[in-house]
């Protein structure tokens, strides 16, 4: 300022002004004029300052402005790295307000894990000093910085470092998308391959190595029909680029050959990569193979669709097949038959000779039926010992007839399993299309139906399905539903005396259950327990018949002290399922002060045969309790002498078929002998079972049988009838042997 020229001359003037009282007027006025010129330029000058020091100030700003609206990151650090000043893009990118910036240490907005890099990195002297670095932001995106930092002089005393920061954080997330999607390329399972527009493969991953056999040096630069394996037409190749120029993607099966000239299947993706114009640029290829998906999805079809054992169709693909069946005759308008086989005796390979025979007997069963057959027929095995046929293009019955003849025969034939021989039937059920029914439902119902038409009729046999079975079959269909929704009040009991075959005294009786209708008629047990077995209503029946037995065997012995022993006929399903009931029904005879040599159970051989650990159960509680167990209708099933011993039977009763016979055929009194001579033997007595005449009871009484029931005797009579018959018999009734 003291150099100022206008300054200068003040000073000349104050020196001067020793001089000035020497001065004449003349002098003087020159002075003053001199000094009103230097006034006038002083003013000058110093409006010229005030506007230089405005531009300044106006110069200033702006480059603040310039700095404080850069679309750059902008801080200043003093030389210990405290931040002076920011931008906004600063404080935007690190997402904290500028108060909360300044005057904190520049090192405090990166993140922990870079500080160190940090520090080392700014004490570095490399030229082109740009790094960059993780800083801490509220935001879930990572906030990458880059940043470079330059010495600005401020003045001789004052070092500020101006750090200039750009966001980089999308070109890193894109590095890093990069790093990871050639990772993936590299470590895929699936093959993956580039193609170029030129068709020349530029890039290959090692599972496309693995997976066709071709190395990245055999494989480069090639085409990419190296790869294929002439089993595609030139139309599937059209349509594939059709739909890569259309949609810029395929996906589908294709098969290729391996180095090794082997074909296989396998999964492609094709995208399609275009340039700036839109034309393919790069064509990317992901493939897997798909050997393995093919034959696991073989395998679950084949398990879906196939019997294990036998390796047949089963009934979902028979099902199916049947289905198919019917549309090709409904083109052809054709028939065709449905055969439904059941095994005879199957049961008792698998009883005797364990499963493992059984299921060898089934293999070679489902073999020769195949054999017996046409390439077109269909064979399957429906479960169990149940086989299906569908013969397609019948031309005549004869034609149907021959096949079945054939399989009669060739399962009569003997099975050699391993050391055993077996021997198996078949009984065979007949629907014809469209005869029989219009749905493979339908068709394969009635086939069912006629083949227990064919059991009935005596087993290894056919028979055709008729309108008189499918009219049995409906009002069986009938009785089920009207059993379910009827009630037990509307059955009761009938008891047929059984008597001491020498004396004709009565012994004991036997409850036989009846069925009131509530159409009005009375239905025997004969038609609706085979229903109830079914459907399951046996059980609910079961109970009532055992309550109702009892309650009246508690009745007759408070009223007339009249101590009988009843006979309640059991399905085999009581004892399966209700081991329970065994326990309730001797509480009942507890509760009714009875005892258990007031009943017989009545049970039949089947239930011996299927006996397992709950009806072994079941028939120790009982024997426990004193109730004795008698084998109904002896003789028509499995007669087996080992089951008689193991089950600890009381009573053996001749089934009535074999009584029946004694009037004509001799040989059924030496069989009835037989049985009582060996059941007297394991301790059992003996009771004939529909005894109509007194030709047929001298018959039994000479083979020394203990007890006789029939017509002879009495018919099964109601319940006020019987008690009647029991207060007229001549002598009073006592407890049947303790
Ligand atoms: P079942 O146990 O063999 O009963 C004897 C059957 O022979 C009875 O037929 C009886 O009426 C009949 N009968 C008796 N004497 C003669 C005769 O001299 N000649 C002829 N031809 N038949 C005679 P019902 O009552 O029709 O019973 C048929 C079958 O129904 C019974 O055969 C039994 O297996 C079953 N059943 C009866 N009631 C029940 C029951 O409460 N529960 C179970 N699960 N089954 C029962
Ligand atoms: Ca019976
Ligand atoms: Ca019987």
């Amino acid at each position: 300022m003291f150099d100022d020229p206008v300054v200068k001359d003040f000073k000349n003037i104050d020196l001067d002004l020793q001089r000035v009282s020497e001065m004449n007027d003349e002098e003087i006025i020159e002075v003053l004029q001199n000094l009103s010129v230097h006034q006038t330029e002083l003013e000058m000058q110093n409006e010229q300052l005030r506007l230089t020091q405005e531009d300044l100030k106006i110069s200033q700003q702006r480059a603040y402005q310039i700095f404080y609206n850069a679309p750059t990151g902008y801080v200043t650090l003093d030389d210990q790295g405290i931040v002076k000043q920011c931008n906004r893009k600063f404080t935007e990118l690190v997402d904290i307000q500028d108060v909360d910036v300044i005057g904190h240490a520049f090192i405090e907005f990166l993140s922990q894990s870079d500080r160190v890099t940090y520090n080392v990195w700014k004490r570095s002297s490399s030229v082109d000093k740009v790094q960059t670095f993780q800083f801490h932001t509220s935001n879930v995106k990572a906030l990458f910085l880059s940043i470079s930092m330059s010495e600005l002089v401020v003045d001789k005393a004052e070092k500020v470092t101006l750090v200039t920061c750009s966001d980089v954080s999308e070109l890193k997330a894109s590095e890093e998308a990069l790093k990871i999607s050639s990772i993936v390329f590299e470590n895929a399972n699936e093959a993956a391959m580039v193609v170029n527009s030129n068709f020349e493969i530029i890039s290959i991953n090692p599972a496309f190595t693995k997976i066709t056999g071709y190395t990245k040096e055999e494989i480069i630069n090639q085409n990419p029909s190296l790869l294929s394996s002439g089993q595609h037409d030139s139309a599937f190749y059209r349509d594939l680029y059709n739909a890569l120029n259309k949609k810029g993607c395929w996906e589908g099966e294709i098969w290729n050959r391996r180095k090794d000239g082997q074909i296989y299947p396998e999964w492609l993706s094709i995208n399609v990569i275009t340039d700036l114009y839109d034309n393919p640029y790069q064509y990317v290829c992901v493939f897997k193979d798909n050997t393995q998906y093919k034959t696991d999805q073989y395998i679950i079809h084949k398990q879906a669709t196939h019997d294990a054992l036998t390796d047949l169709p089963n009934r979902v693909l028979f099902n199916d097949r049947l289905e198919q069946a019917i549309l090709h005759s409904i083109r052809n308008t054709n028939e065709m038959a449905v055969l439904f086989i059941d095994l005879d005796g199957f049961k008792d390979v698998n009883d005797t000779l364990g499963h493992h025979s059984g299921d060898l007997l089934l293999k070679e069963v489902a073999l020769r039926l195949k054999n017996s057959i046409r390439e077109t027929d269909t064979v399957a095995r429906l479960g169990g010992d149940e086989f299906a046929i569908i013969l397609l293009d019948i031309k005549a019955q004869e034609d149907i007839k021959r096949t079945l003849f054939n399989i009669l025969e060739i399962v009569k034939h003997p099975f050699v399993l391993s050391d055993d021989r077996a021997y198996v039937t078949a009984s065979i059920g007949v629907t014809l299309y469209p005869h029989d029914g219009d749905s493979s439902q339908e068709l394969l119902m009635n086939a069912d139906q006629a083949m227990y038409s064919a059991k009935r009729m005596g087993k290894n046999c056919f028979k055709f399905f008729t309108e008189q079975m499918q009219a049995s079959a409906s009002v069986k269909h009938q009785i089920s539903n009207d059993l379910r929704s009827g009630d037990t009040s509307d059955f009761y009991l009938n008891y047929q005396p059984i008597v001491d075959i020498l004396s004709g005294q009565i012994v004991k009786a036997e409850a036989l259950l009846r069925w009131k209708h509530p159409k009005g008629e009375t239905i025997g047990p004969d038609v609706f327990i085979p229903i109830a077995e079914e459907n399951g209503y046996i059980l609910e029946l079961g109970d009532f018949v055992f309550d109702q037995v009892t309650n009246d065997l508690a009745s007759w012995h408070k009223r007339y002290g009249i101590n009988i022993q009843i006979g309640v006929n059991t399905s085999p399903m009581q004892f399966k399922i209700n081991a329970k009931s065994a326990q309730r029904w001797i509480q009942k005879l507890l509760d009714l002060n009875l005892s258990g040599a007031n009943l017989v159970i009545e049970i039949t051989e089947g239930l011996l045969l299927e006996s397992t650990h709950v009806v072994d159960e079941v028939l120790l509680a009982f024997r426990d309790f004193g109730l004795e167990v008698a084998l109904d209708d002896f003789g028509t099933g499995y007669s087996s002498l080992a089951y008689l011993r193991k089950f600890d039977i009381d009573y053996l009763k001749i089934d009535k078929s074999f009584v029946s016979l004694l009037e004509s055929d001799p040989d059924s009194l030496v069989l009835c002998e037989a049985i009582i001579l060996m059941a007297h033997k394991l301790g059992m007595k003996v009771i004939a079972e529909g005894v109509e005449t007194a030709f047929q009871r001298e018959q039994l009484i000479s083979v020394e049988c203990d007890y006789g029931q029939g017509y002879l005797f009495s018919y099964p009579l109601p319940k006020d009838q019987f008690e009647q018959l029991l207060l007229n018999e001549s002598t009073p009734f006592s407890p049947i042997q303790a």
